[in-house]
Parts: C-alpha cells; sequence; structure tokens
C-alpha cells in the first residue's frame, strides 16, 4: 500500500512489527496532551494505534481537534509491560513519532461518536461523521460483505449482471410510483420502478436464462423501522427452471452468506411451509420459527360446548382456535386484561383462558365447560401444568389475525425467544388472488404476473379464491426476506389473470402491452425470487432499524437531513417541465 500517505495500516501493525519505520495517515480518534509528550489514536478503516509525538517536532498537535486527519512518520516500537492495551489489536505496539502534518484540521464537532444519544436527523445530517463510529463501519461492511458473496455465488452460477431502466413505466407491485415529470412530453411521466420485474421477465424473453441485478426500487409508501421509500434488492430471475431450484440456489446463497459473514452454519435445508400450513399454525405468513406455540384448531372439540361464544362461532361457519403459552399460568389479573385488550386491538372480540395452575384450571369459563372439552383442549394444544390456553372464537380471518399478533407478543413477554438464533424458511403455495373487500374485486396476492399452479388453472375462471399460485416468500424470524414466484409465459393464461382482477383487454394492453407483445413472440417457462438486501443486513447486524444499514438514508416523512431533500424547485424548472404547482396538500 506504500504511497506518500501510507505505508501501512494502522489497525494491523503488531509486535512483529517492532523497529520498523511506518508512514499512517487517518483520523485523530483520541487526543491526550501531557504537555511534554501527546497521544493520539489514529484510525484508518482497518483500526487504531496510539502514537506518541514530542510536541516540539509539530507544536501544532497541542491544538489538534479530534477527527482532523492527519499524517504521521515514526517507529514502530514495543510497549512498556504495564501499558499494553489488550482492547485493542494494536495494543502491544506504539508509533513514536518523528513527523507530523495535519492534512486537515476538523471543526469541533456537532456529537461524539461514543455518544449513543444523538438525535438521528442530527447524525444523518452529518453523516459522513456519523459512519466513523465503529458500529456504523461494521454495518456497511458487512453489507459490502453481502454483495460480494451474492455477486460471486451467481456468477459462479452462469448469471448475468444486467441493469434496467430507472426512468420507466409504472411497475405492478401495487404500491404507490414515484413519478419523474417528462420535459419533452408535457403532462406525461415517467415512474421509478417498484421492481424490476417486468424488465427481468422480458430478458428471460430474450433467451438469457440467468439474470440478477442488484436493484434499487422506489415504493412511494409510508415509511416504518423496516421500510425505506428506496431500498435494495437481490433480483433474480431464470428460465427453463424449476420452483424448488430457485428455493435451493436461495438457501445456498443465505447458508454462504451466513457461513462467510458471520461464521454460523445455518441447517439446510430450510423448513417449507404450505401458506395454508402457516395461516393455520401460526396465524401469519411470515412465522416466527424460533419458538415453538402453534396454534390449534378447536373447534370441534367445543362446537356443541355451553360456552356461547364457542358454540356461536362454530355454528356460524367460524373457528376456535388456541395457543398454550408456557409457564403464562402466573399472570396477574392486570395482565390478562391487557391481553385482552390486545386481542380487541388487533380486531378480535376478546380472548378466552384457561390458567392450568397447580392441579386447578382457573377460568372465567370454566364453569361452562365440561371435564371432556376441558381434556380435549389440554390435549389439542399441548398444555401443561404452568401454562396457560388462550382461546378466540370468531370468522377465520379475525382468529388467524389475533393469535398471529398475540404468539409473537406472549414469546417475547416469556422470553421464549432466542434472540441469537436465525429461523429461515420458505412459504410455497399461496393463493394466486385475494379478495379485495373495499374494492369488492379478486386481487393478485402476490403480483398479476404470477403463475397459476398448472393443476389449478382451469379453476380461474369458476373458482379464483381456489386457485393456488407458484408463489414463495422466504421468511426468517417473522420477517419477510424475500418474495418471487414462477411467472405466466403465455399470452392467453396472463389475459385470464387480467380478467379476473378486472382488467379489460383494452386496459393490460394500455399498461402492459410491452409485456404482451413479447409473450406472444415465445416465452420459456421462467421464474425468480428477489431477497431485500436492507433486511438481509438488518438480520445479519441484529439491528430493527433500517437506517442503520443504510449508508444515506431518510427518517420520517421521507425527509433526508443529509441533502435536505426534498426541496422546492425554481419556476423556470416548473416551468420547463409545463407544471404549475396547486394549492398544496399536506400528507
Ligand atoms: N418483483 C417481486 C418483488 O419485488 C419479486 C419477484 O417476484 O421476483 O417483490
Amino acid at each position: 500500500m506504500s504511497n506518500a500517505y501510507r505505508s501501512h495500516a494502522c489497525g494491523d501493525l503488531r509486535r512483529t512489527d517492532a523497529g520498523t519505520e511506518v508512514l499512517l495517515s487517518g483520523f485523530v480518534a483520541a487526543h491526550r496532551d501531557h504537555g511534554g509528550l501527546v497521544f493520539l489514536d489514529l484510525r484508518d478503516r482497518s483500526g487504531l494505534v496510539q502514537v506518541v509525538i514530542d510536541p516540539t517536532i509539530a507544536p501544532e498537535v497541542h491544538g489538534t481537534r479530534v477527527e482532523s486527519v492527519v499524517r504521521v512518520a515514526g517507529v514502530v516500537v514495543e510497549r512498556a509491560a504495564g501499558t499494553v492495551n489488550p482492547k485493542i489489536a494494536t495494543g502491544e505496539v506504539e508509533v513514536r513519532a518523528t513527523l507530523v502534518a495535519v492534512l486537515s484540521p476538523a471543526d469541533a464537532l456537532p456529537f461524539q461518536l461514543d455518544d449513543e444519544n444523538v438525535d438521528e436527523a442530527l447524525r444523518i445530517r452529518h453523516r459522513a461523521l456519523d459512519l466513523r463510529r465503529s458500529d456504523m463501519t461494521a454495518r456497511l461492511a458487512t453489507r459490502a460483505h453481502v454483495t460480494r458473496i451474492m455477486r460471486r455465488y451467481l456468477e459462479d452460477r452462469g448469471f448475468w449482471d444486467l441493469e434496467t431502466p430507472v426512468l420507466t413505466k409504472s411497475t405492478p407491485e401495487g404500491a404507490r410510483d414515484f413519478l419523474v415529470p417528462a420535459r419533452l412530453h408535457p403532462g406525461a411521466f415517467y415512474a421509478l420502478p417498484q421492481s424490476p420485474q417486468l424488465f427481468k421477465q422480458l430478458y428471460m424473453m430474450a433467451g438469457f436464462e440467468r439474470y440478477y441485478q442488484i436493484a434499487r426500487c422506489f415504493r412511494d409508501e409510508a415509511q416504518r423501522a423496516d421500510r425505506q421509500l428506496e431500498f435494495t434488492q437481490l433480483d433474480i430471475e431464470m428460465a427453463f427452471v424449476e420452483r424448488d431450484e430457485i428455493l435451493e440456489l436461495v438457501e445456498g446463497l443465505y447458508a454462504r452468506i451466513w457461513q462467510e459473514t458471520k461464521g454460523i452454519e445455518l441447517p439446510v435445508p430450510f423448513p417449507r411451509i404450505s401458506w395454508h400450513d402457516a395461516i393455520a399454525r401460526y396465524g401469519t405468513d411470515k412465522p416466527d420459527l424460533r419458538f415453538a406455540m402453534e396454534i390449534s384448531d378447536v373447534t370441534d372439540a367445543v362446537r356443541s360446548s355451553a360456552f356461547g361464544v364457542f358454540a356461536g362461532a362454530a355454528a356460524a361457519g367460524g373457528v376456535v382456535r388456541a395457543l398454550a403459552c408456557p409457564g403464562a399460568a402466573s399472570l396477574s389479573r392486570k395482565e390478562l386484561d391487557e391481553l385482552m385488550q390486545f386481542a380487541k386491538d388487533w380486531g378480535g372480540k376478546g380472548l378466552a383462558y384457561l390458567l392450568l395452575d397447580a392441579g386447578e384450571v382457573r377460568s372465567p369459563i370454566a364453569k361452562f365447560l365440561t371435564p371432556a372439552e376441558i381434556d380435549g383442549l389440554r390435549e389439542a394444544t399441548g398444555a401443561a401444568e404452568g401454562d396457560a390456553i388462550f382461546l378466540a372464537a370468531d370468522s377465520e380471518a379475525i382468529v388467524t389475525r389475533v393469535l398471529g399478533a398475540l404468539r409473537p407478543h406472549l414469546a417475547q413477554r416469556f422470553s421464549l425467544v432466542d434472540e441469537a438464533a436465525y429461523a429461515f424458511a420458505f412459504v410455497v403455495d399461496f393463493p394466486l388472488f385475494q379478495w379485495d373487500e373495499d374494492g369488492k374485486r379478486w386481487a393478485a396476492e402476490h403480483h398479476m404476473f404470477t403463475a397459476p399452479k398448472r393443476e389449478h388453472e382451469h379453476l380461474l375462471a369458476t373458482d379464483p379464491g381456489a386457485v393456488l399460485s407458484e408463489a414463495y416468500d422466504f421468511v426468517c424470524n417473522g420477517l419477510e426476506v424475500a418474495s418471487g414466484s414462477l411467472r405466466i409465459h403465455r399470452a392467453d393464461v396472463q389475459q385470464t389473470v387480467f380478467d379476473t382482477v378486472g382488467f379489460s383487454a383494452e386496459d393490460a394492453e394500455a399498461r402492459f402491452g410491452f409485456l404482451l407483445r413479447a409473450l406472444r413472440l415465445g416465452a420459456p417457462p421462467h421464474g425468480g425470487i428477489a431477497p431485500g438486501l436492507d433486511r438481509t443486513v438488518m438480520l445479519l447486524e441484529h439491528t430493527e432499524n433500517i437506517r442503520d444499514v443504510i449508508a444515506f438514508p431518510k427518517i420520517a416523512g421521507g425527509f433526508d437531513p443529509l441533502t435536505d431533500a426534498p426541496t422546492g424547485v425554481d419556476a423556470t424548472q416548473l416551468s420547463d417541465l409545463g407544471l404549475a404547482l396547486g394549492p398544496s396538500k399536506k400528507a
């Protein structure tokens, strides 16, 4: 690495380097002025090393502020026995400076790098400083490591890294588009891609067979802790492929990422769970599998119960489902009330419970249940002494929602979650459509280009709700990491799906004519998947804040404290675009 700035990296120096003359450059991480001697901790990307300076050779070091950038020439020496610092890799040595130059002095800092309580907007405003924090540097290093592994893995398997346009036409993922006015076509707009979906399919129709791209996607949606207006996904598409090859590809990739970045051997194969089972057993299509606590259906066990809520739900075609929570018999009255409220907040009418406490069954509803019914509930849920059985009775959709939310909530409360664990799984066999109650129509569950299962194609026209698709999700610890599907590769099937979601042939032609034209010219069977890069790094780095793994993120309201974007523009820019601002509409 020898040049005018450095012969060595700060963090690499060891006892074996004693006696070596070195040239180092970096940031002043710490500055201790003892008058006759000044001690600097000098930091570059590799780590830091202590530098000892006699200020007579460079008087300006007395006033050099931390985070200034300096160049030091000197000699590596072993530290005396009592002054070794075991906390840093270079702690057995220090550098005695012979020449020091301040390359770029720093002002007083807006915050200290070791201060954990700095307002996030201020941190992002000074992001070049903030990213010097060791944890932030480590997260971005992991991010770069992950994309390096992704590229190598896919390149080794014959994938081509190909780009897709950013100025394009509204894409089909169903969120709100970001629009860009087209100056040369007044009144017309480009859309930023919500994903490269249709372009990657066109690549397959072009015969390229294996495509990937680390692609930026844009969705104008409310930001959340795990969602940004722009995010990155590893976009993958393959032709002449079967579903399981795509799942195995991703499984191998994630096993490699965890192995190479963290030294963790993930147990492969990851479980494959049908969507139907995931909903029934975990109440969600992104189950957290770090703990068991499965939901059981007890509708039949309580169908003729004297407890009207159970019998009523069963008679109305609804369900009664239960969760046994280990250790929950000890819950206080107040905590039980809070759980009732929790169920209501999730749209339920409430929650029934049985506490299996010291040989007794404590419950406001025990008097309505026969011993045989109670035994039936114990058996169905596998509840043991000391556990609580929680029951919800309602329509299947509401019971699923309530118990699906209650399960991770209870797991947290009773510390059933191994926070260091990674429980990956594939959820497969999603329904092709879901009923949109507001619009009173069928909508695509994944997107409109997802293939129905072959054996269900004949149901498309008559019973859309029964059609299963070739869509799959890749989940970990209750988070969706990727979704994908095999795609429709025939224009007639595509048109039937458009018909089902209420797109006339003209609408379909106007919005997706470019895809239909290609489909009519011969399309290989194909499919793909798109793992989220940001979420992958969040999992590796155990952070719940997506902004911690993005170098330059936006905060609430899509605001960027670094550049102050979004900003107003000049009147001439607007008139060039043929635009005029109307009365402002508060989001
Ligand atoms: N385009 C999909 C998404 O962004 C992924 C896929 O189907 O490959 O979620």
